[in-house]
């Protein structure tokens, strides 16, 4: 049996907002991806690791594409891009509730070079009725030479199990990659940032969610099974510092306590964290921040 053992990557590929962190998730089973109704949640690509007794699947969450206005943008979309060039599946992924748009021809004439399969999944289909997957699907199957089209619920989890083994189907007999019980490329400290900005994502509005950025800067085990952690949202703007400090520190209070309570249900043990807001004028589009911040193509 092992020597059938396949394995490979998937990148997830659409426009901003489309699901592809939801779904990532969902066929992980654990919240790898930071998800929010704000478009560029997903900064980086992350790699959602699903293993089972007959293949490993590398899940690559993308950014999504979208028009760059500062170089974090372009880095964003460059990231997305690039990962269609080093995987065994394409996923790309739509919105059965928006149709057919610019993204997606942007990114479909992409693919049209691409010799691998792609699979079309119609995410949100929960949101329409079943009469409207038939035109939607008419509306797609001659842009590209889709290996399948899959209508899904990457929220409420319909139809993933069939997604994950047409998937199966077609990787190539490989290795496992990484242990079972490990589901993400990412470390700890990473996956503490995103939840901190997950939460400042979710309680903000306008520019704020999209101008800040969230550091680590000091984890460390103390006694009684604590772990303590001082973290730093980064701003650009004095004015953006006020909103997320809040009338008597209330927003930042808020942001804290529900980060603390993700955090120690992923670390599984208790948290202290420290958290503190610091303005950097115009990190967005200085590459030595961008470095430092970890936003790098390698
Ligand atoms: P991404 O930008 O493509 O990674 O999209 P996210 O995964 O962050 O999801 C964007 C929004 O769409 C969030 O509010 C999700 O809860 C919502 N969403 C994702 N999948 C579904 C779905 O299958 N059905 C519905 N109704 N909402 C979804
Ligand atoms: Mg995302």
């Amino acid at each position: 049996m092992d020597n059938k053992f396949r394995s490979g990557f998937v990148t997830i590929i659409g426009r901003p907002n489309v699901g592809k962190s939801t779904l990532t998730n969902q066929i992980i089973g654990e919240k790898v991806s930071i998800i929010s109704d704000k478009i560029q949640t997903t900064r980086h690509t992350i790699h959602g690791i699903y293993t089972d007794e007959e293949a490993q699947i590398i899940l690559i969450d993308t950014p999504g594409v979208h028009k760059p206005k500062h170089r974090l943008g372009d880095y964003m979309v460059e990231v997305s891009l690039q990962s269609i060039h080093d995987v065994d599946v394409i996923i790309f992924m739509i919105n059965a509730k928006e149709g057919y748009g610019k993204g997606d021809e942007f990114i479909l004439e992409k693919l049209q070079k691409v010799n691998k399969p792609i699979f079309l999944v119609i995410n949100k289909v929960d949101l329409i009725h079943p009469d409207e997957l038939f035109p939607l699907i008419e509306q797609y199957k001659d842009k590209c030479d889709f290996t399948e089209i899959i209508p899904v619920s990457a929220l409420n989890g319909n139809n993933v199990s069939k997604l994950i083994e047409l998937i199966k189907e077609k990787l190539p007999i490989g290795p496992k990659y990484y242990e079972e019980d490990q589901l993400t490329n990412r470390s700890e400290r990473f996956l503490i940032s995103e939840l901190i900005r997950e939460k400042v994502l979710i309680h903000t509005k306008e520019e704020i969610p999209h101008s800040i950025n969230v550091m680590i800067e000091t984890m460390e085990e103390r006694n009684n099974n604590t772990t303590y952690l001082q973290a730093v949202i980064i701003t650009e703007r004095d004015s953006q510092k006020g909103i997320l400090i809040g009338k008597k520190g209330k927003m930042l209070k808020t942001i804290g306590q529900e980060s603390r309570q993700d955090i120690e249900a992923m670390l599984g043990k208790k948290v202290f964290l420290d958290l503190w807001v610091k303005v950097q004028k115009d990190w967005r589009n200085r590459q030595s921040l961008l470095s430092e911040y970890g936003f790098k193509n390698d």
